[in-house]
């Protein structure tokens, strides 16, 4: 490259905000020169260059803004160890129509059997893709709610959440929740409901969430909305923490 086009491509590249270009331009113009390749080729590539730094800088900043306990992907997941749950159905969310769609996406069954890393797997596979994603339990995701009731702005956090097209509410059940509790939870499902996506867990059927929120007749409006327009997948089986190790963990038991 001349040295004026090296210094006008800089300058562009800077006036564009893209300065993968930048600083690509010249060693991609070396290859194309060297391996003959069409003038298109080479926009093509020094452009999808600058793509790419774009996406996974986003998608790494969106990855982090989620504040997920653990980043996890679909490709850790074994499907070979649980058969409750289909690689096809899973591949089929991770494509992420549901998003579009606002529709939800719930994990029952008990603890250990991958509710939390599919859900975080879905979650960091729409970040990638440009989404905005929360994740927090279902307490902290209360808590949050609470605080904002109590300065007043509880509509404002709730339309705030809106934005957000994909919130993960891990460990519904795991503590009793009060009624003032039971009624923020409401209050978000409700929120949500046909405009944005929820990716919902749990370590009880929904029959015993009659328990956990106490009021039976909120409760089935509220799941009545939360699966109206929901995949709800039931995981089964032994905990994948504890594969392998039943003997162990049970003996121990005893001997306490
Ligand atoms: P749950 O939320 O259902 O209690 P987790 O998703 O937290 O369970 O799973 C417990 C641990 O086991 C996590 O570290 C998770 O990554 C791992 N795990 C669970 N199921 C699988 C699986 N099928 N393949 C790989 N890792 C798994
Ligand atoms: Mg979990």
């Amino acid at each position: 490259m001349t040295g004026s086009a090296a210094a006008e491509i800089a300058y562009l590249a800077r006036a564009l905000r893209a300065p993968r270009i930048g600083a690509v331009a010249a060693r991609l113009a070396d290859r194309a020169r060297e391996a003959g390749w069409a003038y298109e080729a080479y926009l093509a590539a020094v452009l999808t260059e600058e793509v790419s730094a774009r996406d996974s800088h986003g998608g790494a900043a969106r990855v982090k803004a989620a504040r997920f306990p653990a980043v996890k992907t679909l490709d850790d997941f074994d499907f070979t160890v649980q058969t409750s749950v289909s690689r096809q159905t899973i591949a089929h969310l991770a494509e992420l129509d549901f998003l579009a769609e606002a529709k939800n996406v719930v994990f029952l069954g008990p603890p250990g059997t991958g509710k939390t890393h599919l859900s975080i797997a879905l979650g960091v596979r729409a970040a990638r893709r440009g989404h905005r994603v929360a994740f927090a339990t279902a307490q902290q995701w209360v808590n949050r709610l609470g605080a904002a009731k109590r300065a007043g702005r509880l509509d404002e956090e709730l339309e705030r959440l809106a934005r957000i097209p994909l919130l993960i509410v891990d460990e519904v059940g795991y503590i009793p929740f009060d009624p003032e509790a039971a009624a923020l939870f409401f209050a978000l499902v409700s929120s949500r409901y046909e405009r944005r996506s929820l990716i919902v867990s749990s370590n009880k059927t929904f029959s015993a969430w009659a328990e956990i929120f106490g009021d039976p007749v909120a409760v089935a409006a509220m799941v009545d909305r939360l699966v109206h327009h929901a995949e709800v997948i039931v995981r089964k089986g032994e905990s994948y923490r504890l594969r392998g190790k039943r003997e162990e963990v049970l003996t121990a038991d005893k001997e306490r």
